[in-house]
């Protein structure tokens, strides 16, 4: 019997997703779980930004796995996992960062510019440290794959550092994780702005109802200023940037973008086609979470039987770390 190679990934409970959670990441969750063993993490020891407001994260939790279900995640199949409920995901941590060089947070480009969002404000230990729990994330599980956006690529190097350091220096225990970015490695805002990003509120919720998705495109940010029939650059348009990310028919909007460049579209058009996209592609969403909104008891078993399966393979290899890494104490006599 050939055992399925696992994935591993995860989100911070900070809040409903969006649609930069779903293109670059979640979409692609969907269409391997049939393939992989995976493990879709509620990354909540990584929320120190949010220290402040604790009532919001245990919030988060809930949002996140409703967001999993109206996506089609299926709970059955796959593993979703409360970090905090499996405390293995701190004491590895706690291993790894002997490991790691200081150097290498310190280089780290994404948490760089995650940590100047800071600005006056002082970063806490554990903002600064939360890639190492990223590392000891995916090794836990001992993943093979990590289907992320753009911004998680670096955290996955140093993964893949790390897991080579310690298979050649004490013992074969993990395999070198792979980094699958989305369609979409990186969602421009409603605003224009390069990330779609809650803390940005810039966002289309994957939860927004109809009415609030068609008031916030009408509202959104169509490039710089054009008349209806000048010709544009598509790519300076975050409409048509969308449109291309999800409208089903990419023939049609093949065509569009020639128009665009040649002679120009108006962003009415384009913003009203936009609206029927999303909303067809939101509404078996929609119907999803409001089902299991109201029997809220189904999420809480999907959370608790998930943790509760993560949790014997991060015992399992915890004793496969100990033993590389000799720590047998008590053996001894
Ligand atoms: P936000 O930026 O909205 O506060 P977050 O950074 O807290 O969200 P994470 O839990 O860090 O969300 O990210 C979850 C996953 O979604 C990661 O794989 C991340 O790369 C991806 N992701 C988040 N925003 C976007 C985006 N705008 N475009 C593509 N992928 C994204
Ligand atoms: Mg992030």
């Amino acid at each position: 019997m050939t055992e399925r190679k696992r994935i591993l990934t995860g989100i911070r409970p900070t809040g409903a997703l969006h649609l930069g959670h779903y293109a670059g990441a979640l979409e692609n969750w969907v269409r391997l779980q049939g393939e992989y063993e995976c493990y879709f993490l509620i990354a909540d020891y990584q929320v120190s930004d949010y220290a402040d407001d604790i009532a919001r994260v245990r919030e988060s939790v809930w949002e996140v796995a409703l967001d999993w279900l109206a996506v089609g995640l299926d709970p059955e199949s796959s593993h979703y996992v409360i970090e905090s409920l499996v405390p293995e995901h701190a004491e590895l941590t706690q291993w790894l960062g002997w490991f790691l060089p200081l150097g290498m947070l310190q280089r780290n480009p994404t948490l760089k510019a995650e940590m100047s969002e800071f600005g006056k404000k002082s970063v806490p230990v554990a903002f600064f440290t939360y890639p190492v729990m990223q590392v000891a994330n995916i090794l836990l599980p001992r993943a093979h794959l990590v289907p992320v956006g753009e911004d998680q690529l670096p955290h996955i190097e140093l993964t893949r550092e790390v897991a080579r350091r310690f298979n050649r220096d004490f013992k074969d225990v993990f395999p070198e994780p792979e980094g699958l970015v989305g369609r979409v490695p990186r969602l421009a805002g409603i605003d224009g702005q390069a990330k779609m990003s809650k803390s940005l509120n810039n966002a289309i919720y994957l939860k927004d109802d109809a009415a609030t998705v068609a008031d916030k495109i009408r509202r959104m940010f169509g490039g710089p200023p054009r008349g209806a029939d000048e010709p544009g650059n598509p790519d300076d348009n975050p409409i048509m940037l969308y449109l291309r990310a999800f409208d089903p028919d990419a023939d049609e909007v093949a065509g569009m973008e020639e128009q665009y460049r040649t002679r120009g579209v108006g962003n009415k058009v384009l913003k009203d086609r936009l609206t029927v996209a999303l909303n067809d592609m939101l509404d078996p969403f929609r119907d999803r979470r409001a089902r299991y909104a109201s029997n809220m008891r189904l999420v809480r078993d999907a959370l608790a039987a998930g943790t509760e399966a993560h949790r014997s393979i991060a015992r399992e290899t915890m004793v496969m770390v100990r033993d590389a890494l000799d720590l047998g104490y008590l053996e001894k006599y």
